[in-house]
């Protein structure tokens, strides 16, 4: 399974905003952004007017980046968006949202999308009962995440902490059982990030 391997904090820079791919760290004032905004490289200081496919290349970056998928999948993504009923920008974020490793973040059992991915990989979650390691399995409403039972202190400790942080209301927390249903598919106003999705659609259909 491909995945980005480089320096994180380059990819908030280049991208102008807060990737939050780091965790706590971003939230800290280790975070690199805070110190430094420019973009990376020689001439990464220098103020650009971004031409309409500049905009719309960033944006489907950020898109890309905040969620940790690659550009084969993430263009999938796009396609399977453009091909459902409604608006595909809306579509497209809540197929990003569905995946199995945004739903272990937004349960606030990850810090990190990165490490909500890592998570899953281990195996250290079910769906509807049966054991779910594939970061990209999109759930559906009336599906049920559940920690898979361990001796783990550290999964222990992380579902301790679940329900500290804000979960979306498509998702109905059972703290007790380290667990998340989904009741409804997410809306667009449950995404807590800026995206202009319109961009990244203008950007494929072309
Ligand atoms: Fe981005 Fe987090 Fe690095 Fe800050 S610490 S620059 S938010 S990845």
């Amino acid at each position: 399974m491909a995945r980005y391997t480089g320096p994180s904090c380059k990819l908030c820079r280049r991208e102008g905003t807060k990737l939050y791919l780091k965790g706590e760290r971003c939230l800290s004032d280790k975070c690199a952004f805070n110190r430094r905004t420019a973009a990376p490289g020689q001439h990464g200081a220098a103020k650009k007017k971004l031409t309409e496919y500049g905009m719309q290349l960033r944006e489907k970056q950020k898109a890309k980046r905040y969620y940790g998928v690659l550009e084969k999948q993430f263009h999938s993504y796009y396609e399977k968006a453009d091909n459902q009923e409604g608006i595909a920008g809306e579509n497209l974020l809540r197929l990003l949202e569905r995946r199995l490793d945004n739903v272990v973040y937004r349960m606030g059992l990850a810090a990190s999308h990165k490490e909500a991915r890592q998570l899953v990989l281990h195996g250290h979650f079910t769906l509807n009962g049966h054991k779910a390691n594939i970061p990209s399995i999109l759930v559906k409403v009336g599906d049920v995440v559940a920690v898979k039972e361990t001796d783990s202190a550290k999964i222990k400790e992380l579902v301790e902490a679940m329900g500290e942080k804000i979960s979306p209301k498509w998702l109905e927390i059972d703290k007790n059982a380290g667990s998340a249903k989904v009741v409804a598919m997410p809306e667009r106003d449950d995404i807590d990030f800026e995206f202009n999705e319109q961009l990244i659609i203008e950007l494929y259909s072309k």
